[in-house]
């Protein structure tokens, strides 16, 4: 009795030992790929700095350098952002603003490079906390000062007679 109780008290002890070992064997493991992960992370991070800082390596391209489709479906997109959000919010009634402005190239490519820098300066853990203050300052007063000049894109068409378009050769409206 007494020899089967040592003999598993002794079993056990083994496995237990076993058990501990196959334990730390695991942590190794762990440690292993832990350090294997940062030691890559190194490697790629590290020759990235010198050769080129690129934070604009994300953004979006300018409209006009855009393929005919691609402008199409961004034109579309500008629209909704410049009716539903900059019209409503800083143009309001005051401000002489053509309801076609998009059959304005000059206002395409201003209030596209208006919204391509409010993608970059409201972000601000890109921008930092100045960066939407720079925006409204930098690029959203000059735009809508320039917009609404007297000598302006909208001029024309704010003269009683309507909107007076410069047409291009496809309108947006009129895509498949
Ligand atoms: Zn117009």
């Amino acid at each position: 009795m007494t020899s089967t109780d040592d003999r598993i008290a002794t079993e056990d002890g083994l496995s237990d030992r076993v058990a501990h070992l196959q334990n730390a064997m695991h942590r190794l493991g762990a440690d292993v790929i832990r350090l294997q992960t940062q030691l890559s992370d190194l490697a790629s991070t590290a020759p990235q700095e010198p050769s080129e800082e690129s934070p604009t390596s994300d953004a979006a391209p300018f409209i006009f350098n855009l393929s005919r489709e691609a402008y199409k479906s961004e034109l579309s997109s500008l629209v909704t952002w410049v009716n539903d959000f900059l019209v409503p919010v800083y143009v309001g009634e005051a401000l002489p603003w053509c309801p076609v402005w998009w059959e304005h190239h000059e206002a395409v490519g201003r209030l596209h490079a208006l919204r391509l820098a409010y993608q970059e300066l409201t972000d601000t853990t890109v921008s930092g906390a100045t960066g939407p203050g720079i925006w409204h300052r930098d690029h959203l007063d000059p735009a809508l000062d320039r917009l609404c000049a007297e000598t302006g894109p909208f001029a024309s068409c704010l003269s009683g007679k309507g909107h007076v378009e410069h047409r291009r050769s496809a309108a947006p409206a009129h895509s498949a």
